[in-house]
């Protein structure tokens, strides 16, 4: 096994013309907008998953959803056409069980507790996985986990706030605000969540999922990762999650962000692609040169009379990727007094041929 680059931790034995993939020994996938979309696999998603087996790179399938269980999960991704066991899946319940471990260890919860469910299946089964004692009736609970499921009830969300406001202890699975389905975007257990924070007066003592780092770290220690790549389609879950656990990212256009996301974000990728099929071919060089960078025949130069950038030739995902290295650049020298990835995009007119581009689709 090559050495660990101390600055981007990844392979250092990596040539240009392997496979993105191969600078890597484990792809940790975010799974809505990454590998499929609700029931649909995304276009090359099978073939990628098929190829990083064939590479012999590992694959791990997380997801912030805690309505299912591991075996649930890797049977959806089965029936999409894509290999995947319950070992390899990393479900936010299960990160939400190491954060209560971690208060057992800490004695601020007792690891005979009874634990009260709100949410699906794939609480119980997590908590149960982890030897703790769950139930869906409250009386005598000092813990309360609270996950998305579809059955959730105001009883339930009820209960939850009169245990926590009476001190138990309360740990969330994640902070997704909404959650997306066939008809629309729904309210995501972060919106519970709030709901229980209200009448309880407080928010919960723990959390499980993206882009808190428990989630990345259960399933860094599952894969037994050494040069993990995190891939998503979101900053504020899976990019941040990456940056927090310290680990690199690649960011895809398949799911909630376009290119006006990546322009206006604060956070910075360390790859961009248009899908997760970029893992199995070759990642282009990007260049920088004073204020104009190049990557495979696109190209963006930074007109600072007039503060525009002019994204012109190769492909869309290629201008894009010099678009970010210039803006990059021009917050590293703090341009115009630019202190966040979003003052250069707020500072910075974009020409681009596709006017279309940079119309946000973040919801
Ligand atoms: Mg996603």
């Amino acid at each position: 096994m090559s050495d660990l680059d101390p600055v981007a931790g990844i392979k250092t034995d990596s040539a240009h013309s392997q496979p993105l993939a191969q600078r890597f020994d484990c792809i940790l996938f975010d799974l809505d907008g990454v590998l499929y979309r609700g029931s649909q696999a995304i276009k090359g998603a099978s073939k990628t998953i098929k190829t990083l087996g064939s590479l012999n790179i590992g694959r791990s399938f997380i997801t912030n959803n805690a309505s299912k269980t591991p075996a649930q999960v890797a049977a959806h991704l089965r029936e999409l056409g894509m290999d995947a066991a319950p070992i390899d899946v990393a479900t936010s319940p299960q990160a939400a069980v190491q954060v209560l471990e971690d208060f057992v260890a800490q004695g601020r919860a007792s690891a005979r507790a009874r634990v009260y469910v709100v949410g699906g299946e794939g609480i119980e089964w997590a908590l149960h996985d982890g030897g703790f004692e769950s139930t869906r009736d409250p009386e005598g609970c000092q813990v309360v986990m609270q996950g998305f499921g579809p059955l959730v009830t105001w009883s339930e969300l009820a209960e939850a706030a009169y245990l926590v406001a009476n001190g138990a202890l309360w740990i969330a699975t994640n902070l997704d605000s909404t959650f997306p389905t066939d008809k629309g975007i729904a309210p995501g257990n972060g919106s519970l969540v709030n709901a229980v924070a209200a009448a309880a007066g407080r928010g919960p003592d723990g959390v499980g999922g993206k882009p808190a780092p428990a989630l990345l770290e259960f399933a860094l220690e599952q894969s037994g990762a050494h040069y993990p790549l995190m891939v998503g389609d979101r900053y504020d879950t899976d990019i941040a999650g990456a940056i927090a656990v310290g680990i690199p990212n690649l960011l895809v256009l398949s799911g909630v962000c376009g290119p006006q996301e990546v322009w206006t974000s604060d956070l910075r990728s360390d790859y961009l692609a248009e899908d997760v099929t970029a893992l199995i071919e070759t990642y282009p060089d990007i260049d920088l040169h004073g204020d104009s960078a190049t990557c495979e025949g696109a190209i963006a130069t930074l007109n600072r009379a007039d503060r525009s950038a002019n994204v012109s030739g190769g492909s869309m995902i290629n201008g894009l990727r010099a678009l970010e290295a210039l803006k990059w650049q021009l917050l590293a020298e703090g341009f115009a007094g630019s202190a966040r990835g979003s003052d250069i995009a707020t500072l910075v007119r974009v020409e681009w041929p596709d006017s279309g581009l940079l119309e946000g689709k973040e919801r």
